[in-house]
């Protein structure tokens, strides 16, 4: 365990730090695969400013980095959840229209 105020100290540093790379494979493994640290309670995020924890310090060098992996993170997984959705849609073919009828029953297909 590090120290609270080492700790604070720390992510204070850390939220100023604009030095420190990180390549892009690390950057696109992390927006597939997520961020898994720090899920659930972290002690360390509990004192720190900002989710600057010990954690996300560890791995995002700097806050740019960090937030450049959740906008990447956050792009994958609307695409992947775009990809299912599509996914879905081609299987079942639930977007035909003569579906509708087995789908809603009855009442949709006359309301249409
Ligand atoms: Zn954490």
């Amino acid at each position: 365990m590090i120290d609270i105020h080492d700790d604070k100290k720390q992510a204070e540093e850390w939220l100023e730090n604009t030095e420190g790379e990180m390549s892009q494979e690390q950057l696109v493994y992390l927006a597939i695969n997520g961020h898994k640290e720090c899920e659930h309670y972290c002690g360390s995020r509990e004192l720190c400013e900002l989710g600057a924890c010990y954690c996300i310090r560890a791995t995002f060098p700097t806050p740019k980095l960090y937030e450049l992996y959740q906008q990447l993170r956050k792009t994958y997984v609307e695409m992947e959840s775009l990809a299912v959705f599509s996914g879905l849609s081609k299987n079942l073919q639930i977007v035909k229209k003569d579906k509708a009828e087995k789908i809603f029953g009855n009442k949709y297909a006359k309301d249409n």
